[in-house]
C-alpha cells in the first residue's frame, strides 16, 4: 500500500485527497509516480526525499505559525517578523465549553452537508477512472422548486412514476367526464364541442396509459427531482388546468356544425399521428436499435456508443413529438370557439413549456453527445417547427 500524503498546495506539488484514496486502496493503480522528489535516504517507494521533509517540517511549522500570528496580533507591538509570543499557560488554552462548541459547530455543519435538498456533483476523473460525487451548496428554493431526488421509493412504491400517470392523468379525464355529465343535465344532453374535447383528451390520456412503459425515456423520469414541480404538476395542475376548456364549455356553450367538428377531428388526427409517430419511432429505436421497424432508418453515431436517428420523424425536426402534441393542444381548443383567450391558455402555456423543455433538453444532448449532436442539428436545422423554430 502507498503511502498518504495530504493536500499540500505550499509544496508545490498538489496531490489531492482523491489521490490518496486511490493510493491506499487495493492498489489498482499502483504507486503514485515520483515526480520532482530528490532521493535523500534508500531507493524505490521506501526512500525518504526532500519532500517527505518538508512534509514533515509542515506538520509543525502550519500549527506554530498560526499560534504565532493569533498571539503576536493580540500583543502590544503586534510585530508580524518579532520573536514568538510566549505560549499562555495550559489552563488559558484548555477549555471543555470550547471543546463542546467546536464539536456542536462541526455536528451542524455535518447535518446541513448531509440535508438531502442539495447539489450533486461529480469530481475529476480518479485514476481508476471512477468519480466521487460530492454534495455542493444548493439554491434552496430551486432545488425545492426542482426536486434533488430523482426516484424517491418507498419500497417498490416510485412516488414519481405514481404521480406521473394515475392520480393526475386519469383525475383529468375524470374531471372532464363529471363537467360532461353536469352539462347532459344542464342542457338536456351534452354538446357537440363537449364530446370532442372529451373524446381528444381521453385519447391522449388512454394513449399515456397504453404506453405506459414509453414514459421511462422520458425527461420527467430520467432527469428530473420529484420536487415542487412534479408533484404540483402531476396532482394539481395537470387536472384542473387540462380540463380548462371542458369547464369553460360548461359554462359558455358554443355552438359547432359538423362540418367544423370534422376539421377539428381531422387536426386531432395528424397531431396524434406525428405525435404517437415520434414517440414510438424513438422508443423502438432506444429499446432494440435492428427492430426491423427501425432498422432502415439513418443514424449518427456519438461518442457513448448510442446512436441518433436522422431520418424518419426525428430527421424532419429535433422534436416531432412536441409537434404533434402542439397541433393536438391546437384541436383541444377549437371547439370552444375564438371568442375568447381562456381556452387557449393550454395552447399558449404549453407552447412556452416545450420550447423551454426543448431548450433544456438540446443543452443536455450538447452535453451528452457533444460533436455528434453538433453535427445533428446542422442536419436537422429546424427544432420544433419545420422552416419555423
Ligand atoms: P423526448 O421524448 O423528446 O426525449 C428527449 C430525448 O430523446 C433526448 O434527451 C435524447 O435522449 C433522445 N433523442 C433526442 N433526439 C434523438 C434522436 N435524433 N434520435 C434518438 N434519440 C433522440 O422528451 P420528453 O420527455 O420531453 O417528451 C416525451 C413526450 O411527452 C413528448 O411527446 C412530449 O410532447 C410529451 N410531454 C407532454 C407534457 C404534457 O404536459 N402534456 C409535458 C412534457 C412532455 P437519449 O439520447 O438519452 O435517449
Amino acid at each position: 500500500m502507498g503511502r498518504g500524503r495530504f493536500h499540500l498546495k505550499t509544496l508545490g506539488q498538489e496531490r489531492s485527497l482523491s489521490a490518496f484514496r486511490v493510493q491506499a486502496g487495493a492498489g489498482a493503480a499502483g504507486p503514485d509516480p515520483p515526480r520532482g522528489r530528490v532521493h535523500l535516504l534508500g531507493n524505490g517507494a521506501d526512500s525518504v526525499s526532500l519532500t517527505d521533509y518538508c512534509a514533515a517540517a509542515l506538520l509543525l511549522l502550519l500549527p506554530a505559525t498560526m499560534f504565532h500570528l493569533l498571539l503576536a496580533a493580540r500583543s502590544g507591538p503586534a510585530r508580524l517578523l518579532g520573536p514568538p509570543a510566549s505560549l499562555p499557560g495550559l489552563e488559558a488554552l484548555w477549555s471543555p465549553r470550547a471543546l463542546l462548541l467546536w464539536l456542536a459547530w462541526l455536528g451542524l455543519q455535518a447535518a446541513l452537508y448531509l440535508l438531502p435538498a442539495r447539489k450533486v456533483a461529480e469530481g475529476q476523473e480518479l485514476k481508476d477512472k471512477s468519480r466521487l460525487r460530492y454534495p455542493i451548496n444548493g439554491n434552496p428554493i430551486y432545488d425545492f422548486f426542482l426536486g434533488r431526488e430523482l426516484n424517491p421509493r418507498i419500497c417498490f412504491f416510485d412516488f414519481k412514476y405514481f404521480c406521473e400517470l394515475r392520480p393526475g392523468l386519469i383525475g383529468w379525464v375524470l374531471i372532464n367526464l363529471a363537467l360532461l355529465m353536469k352539462e347532459a343535465e344542464l342542457q338536456g344532453s351534452p354538446s357537440l364541442a363537449m364530446w370532442l374535447v372529451n373524446g381528444f383528451q381521453l385519447l391522449y390520456v388512454g394513449d399515456a396509459l397504453w404506453h405506459e412503459e414509453a414514459i421511462l425515456t422520458t425527461m420527467d423520469i430520467t432527469h428530473d427531482g420529484f420536487g415542487f414541480m412534479l408533484a404540483f404538476g402531476d396532482i394539481a395542475w395537470v387536472p384542473f388546468t387540462y380540463s380548462l376548456q371542458a369547464q369553460f364549455l360548461l359554462h359558455h356553450p358554443q355552438p359547432l356544425g359538423l362540418p367544423m367538428a370534422s376539421v377539428i377531428c381531422l387536426i386531432n388526427a395528424i397531431g396524434y399521428y406525428i405525435f404517437r409517430g415520434a414517440n414510438s419511432q424513438k422508443n423502438t429505436f432506444r429499446k432494440n436499435p435492428s427492430d426491423p421497424r427501425v432498422a432502415g432508418l439513418e443514424t449518427i453515431s456519438t461518442a457513448t456508443g448510442r446512436k441518433l436517428l436522422v431520418s424518419g420523424w426525428w430527421g424532419m425536426v429535433r422534436h416531432p413529438n412536441y409537434l404533434g402534441d402542439l397541433i393536438m393542444a391546437l384541436a383541444w381548443s377549437l371547439p370552444c370557439g375564438v371568442s375568447h383567450l381562456l381556452p387557449y391558455f393550454y395552447l399558449l402555456y404549453f407552447t412556452a413549456l416545450l420550447v423551454h423543455r426543448e431548450a433544456r433538453d438540446e443543452r443536455q444532448c450538447l452535453q451528452k453527445y457533444g460533436l455528434a449532436w453538433q453535427e445533428y442539428c446542422r442536419r436537422v436545422p429546424y427544432r420544433i417547427m419545420p422552416y419555423i423554430y
